[in-house]
């Protein structure tokens, strides 16, 4: 089985479509889609993304921005710009859409993997940022390998041996690494709104068979999301940062 990893589209349907475009076709190329959560809140595109989210085989889990379009989160803990995006998402989704986005789970565990949008322990909230928080969570899973999004930024977090102090690794683009022995959190990094200060639309393939992660970057039509915010009057910050990658 291969994976498509992704994460954080945030309602970016052009980089959904550029990242799809390079992962090729599903049943050739990968079997399945993993998506860490926040499909939508941000961007322009939150009901054309679940419809090609929901065209592939998927599984998908909840992230704090589905559930804030939900209404469930308390969104004062979201910044003004964040808090304007929701109330248009909320506004913009079909019911059908918000149907969707209310069955999702919020952590999956098949096999080798669990998945969580943050953090095995805190699944929709927590930021797992350093090796500190991650060695906070790694007794928080029993699997080998704990899949996360939610921080838009690529990394992967190795414990060789229980006890033992993660290290960070930083991402390496376009070659396949082996997952051997000991346990790992990764997070593919961003679709839809990279925050490492790279604005090209991450992902990752996951082979189950092989074992092997690989990252990826590919650039996108920025302008195009950028024009369509725009025109949703979304804030200036927001359609700003796509093109800055933070
Ligand atoms: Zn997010």
């Amino acid at each position: 089985m291969r994976y498509l990893v992704i994460s954080d589209i945030h309602a970016n349907l052009t980089a959904l479509q550029a990242v799809l475009a390079d992962a090729g076709h599903p049943g050739e190329d990968y079997d399945f889609v993993w998506c860490l959560g926040d499909v939508v809140g941000y961007g322009p595109d939150p009901n054309e993304c679940i419809d090609v989210l929901r065209g592939l085989p998927h599984l998908c889990l909840a992230g704090n921005h589905d559930w804030a379009a939900l209404g469930r989160l308390d969104v004062r803990t979201f910044n003004a710009d964040a808090r304007r995006a929701v109330t248009w998402t909320r506004e913009t989704l079909t019911d059908e859409n918000l149907a969707f986005l209310e069955a999702l789970p919020t952590t999956f565990v098949l096999g080798e993997y669990t998945l969580a949008h943050g953090s095995p322990r805190e699944p929709v909230w927590e930021y797992i940022l350093d090796p500190m928080i991650a060695a906070m969570n790694f007794p928080a899973y029993d699997t080998p390998i704990c899949l996360v999004g939610h921080t838009h930024t690529p990394v992967v977090f190795e414990q060789a041996a229980a006890e033992q102090q993660p290290v960070a690794h930083q991402p390496e683009y376009g070659a396949a690494v082996t997952l051997s022995r000991g346990r790992r959190i990764i997070n593919p990094g961003s679709v839809g709104q990279p925050r490492d200060s790279d604005p090209r639309a991450a992902y990752a393939i996951l082979d189950a068979e092989k074992h092997t992660w690989e990252f990826r970057r590919i650039p996108y039509d920025i302008e195009a999301v950028q024009e369509r915010m725009q025109k949703a009057n979304m804030p200036d910050r927001l359609i700003m940062r796509l093109e800055h990658g933070w």
